[in-house]
């Protein structure tokens, strides 16, 4: 046998450990833009509660509008990195929208918000310093840190206490500078991390706090700025890393903001922001308008916040658990991974598209059918998936 057919006899083998443990992924395919509602190719229309289309941005018509003016005055792509011949006027001023949006001096684009992570860390630490972050932090996060040379320490999930601990120990270890990282708000639970507590134990300790805004910018707090706004600690973040493949247009593409320093020594020296082509103008122009939108107008999350509250209440008085909270990510608890992926796969017959999440992307115990809410969801669609969540619940004895 050659080596290289025994390394793909090898993948074989991995892809089929995949698919015996039950975890093999496989994507569902769609025609039609992002929205409400969307058909597959069974030629099903189904109302969608699984997209990070939290402010229905994604197939709004200003915003396809902004893209079609910036596709015919910017062309389609620049087929270059930044520093060469890779920045329009439009990636100006978008870094410049993005910053005043969020409350910071500055902002530096990238590809996507994983990049952002991944090219944060290593540039702005060094071994002298100390990473304290949040046990479930997001991929992109650890693996940035790991990309840093700087000293690890992880604390407890959202829990202060834990964090303060850390910083203890990263002061016991001589740490030169410390910088605390954590999710905003967090994909798999809808937690929005205690960012006021953890801003004071930051503060008391002399340490930096950065936060991954992917999943809060454009609908936490009151005019939409995110954690910080929601947690009352608007414009006392150092680092903002946030994405606008999700809120924000739902494109693709990433951030960070924050001081002047930080974002200029982030374009002489992040990786993924020297060695990657810049954002395509179409997107660039289309967050613009995005931007626009959402400084003129809070409605968009106003109607968010109204779905959230509804659906949380309808699907509670149906007879479901739920993890409590006020994010438009709403866990709802099955436990059980078998049923969950049921009453993932009924629901879908009944016209709710809707992913059931397992072991080991959640803990043992833990499964759950995870919603996202909209602002393109208007109440009879939440009425119809809390119908179909009642009907597949009693049919798989669910509920009582
Ligand atoms: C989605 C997500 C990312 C990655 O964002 P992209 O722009 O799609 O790369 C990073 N961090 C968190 C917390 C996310 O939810």
């Amino acid at each position: 046998m050659t080596t290289s057919s025994s390394f793909y006899q090898h993948l074989a083998q991995d892809i089929q450990g995949i698919h015996d443990a039950g975890l093999y992924k496989t994507e569902r395919i769609i025609t039609t833009p992002q929205h409400a509602v969307v058909r597959t190719t069974e030629g099903r229309d189904v109302i969608n509660l699984c997209a990070n289309n939290y402010l229905g941005l994604s197939s709004h018509p200003a915003v396809i509008e902004a893209a079609h003016e910036a596709l015919r005055t910017h062309g389609y792509g620049l087929s270059s990195v930044r520093f060469i011949c890779g920045t329009q006027d439009l990636h100006k001023t978008l870094e410049a929208r993005i910053a005043r949006f969020l409350g910071t001096e500055d902002s530096i684009l990238y590809a996507a918000a994983f990049d952002a992570n991944g090219g944060l860390f290593e540039p702005l630490l060094g071994e002298e310093d100390a990473v304290i972050s949040d046990t479930l932090n997001h991929a992109s996060i650890i693996d940035g840190i790991r990309l840093c040379k700087a000293k690890r320490y992880r604390y407890e999930h959202n829990n202060p206490d834990d964090l303060e601990r850390c910083l203890l120990q990263a002061k016991a270890d001589g740490a030169r500078f410390k910088l605390v990282f954590t999710d905003g708000a967090f994909s798999m639970d809808g937690t929005i991390a205690q960012l006021d507590r953890i801003r004071e134990i930051c503060e008391r300790h002399g340490a930096l706090l950065g936060i991954d805004e992917c999943h809060a910018t454009g609908f936490l707090g009151k005019t939409g700025r995110g954690t910080h706004e929601h947690r009352g600690v608007f414009g006392r973040v150092d680092i903002i890393t946030g994405t606008l493949g999700k809120a924000l247009g739902g494109a693709s593409g990433g951030f960070t903001a924050g001081r002047k320093e930080v974002i200029d020594l982030l374009r002489q020296r992040s990786r993924p922001y020297l060695f990657s082509n810049t954002l395509a103008p179409v997107i660039a122009g289309a967050s613009i308008a995005v931007l626009d939108l959402l400084e003129a107008s809070t409605a968009l999350r106003d109607k968010l916040e109204d779905n959230t509250k509804y659906f949380r209440k309808a699907i509670t008085e149906a007879g479901f658990e739920i993890k409590p909270g006020d994010h438009p990510i709403v866990p709802i608890m099955v436990h059980d991974a078998v049923k969950a992926q049921r009453l993932s796969k009924r629901l879908m017959e009944l016209g709710i598209y809707a992913v059931g999440f397992f072991f080991p992307v959640v803990p043992k115990g833990q499964a759950r059918i995870r919603v996202q809410m909209s602002a393109v969801h208007e109440r009879e669609h939440l009425e119809r998936a809390v119908a179909a969540f009642s009907q597949a619940g009693r049919e798989l004895e669910l509920l009582k």
